[in-house]
């Protein structure tokens, strides 16, 4: 079977008048080939049609990861800001004392390093107390406990005892 020209035309995506189109349709319908020629053609053309579909996705997806970008860089700005306006705030409170501090800063250091060290002695210092306190407590509390045992003990006894002795008082005649 002869397929010229429509092979031709197939193959080239030849612009086709309506006769030539006619006798296209003729030759198709009788040839196989052709007729897989033209298939493949149309599905070409639906995959070039779905092309810029699938461009619109991605230049979607770009502008989605440059909007995430711009989110996180927006963040980051805000929190450099913050931090910024944190940091001036720190240091227009501080000021004082900066410049007390560049104003004499041997004398600022001597007494920020005699700070340091009551900070430090001080924290030291409670700790060690607070061990000892804790310490003590823990040795002290059967003692302790002992000894409330011991006074109450004394107490009943003491109490038991008066309770006696008055007891046998009344059992004996008054004035004698
Ligand atoms: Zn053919």
């Amino acid at each position: 079977m002869n397929h010229q020209p429509f092979e031709e035309w197939l193959l080239n995506n030849t612009t086709i008048t309506r006769e030539q189109k006619r006798e296209l349709d003729a030759h198709v319908r009788t040839c196989a080939y052709c007729a897989a020629l033209m298939k493949t053609d149309k599905v070409l053309r639906d995959l070039r049609l779905a092309a810029p579909a699938s461009g619109f996705l991605s230049r979607f997806e770009a502008r989605l990861a440059a909007r995430k970008a711009e989110e996180r860089k927006r963040k980051l700005f805000g929190l450099i800001f913050f931090a910024l306006a944190g940091s001036a705030l720190l240091i227009w409170a501080a000021s004082p004392y900066f410049a007390g501090f560049f104003a004499s800063p041997a004398g600022w250091i001597s007494a920020l390093v005699e700070w340091g060290m009551f900070l430090l002695t001080t924290l030291i210092a409670s700790v060690q107390a607070g061990a000892v306190i804790l310490d003590v407590l823990t040795r002290l509390l059967p003692p302790f406990a002992w000894l409330v045992l011991v006074s109450g003990a004394a107490g009943v006894s003491l109490f038991w005892s008066i309770s006696i002795w008055r007891f046998s008082q009344r059992g004996v005649p008054q004035g004698v």
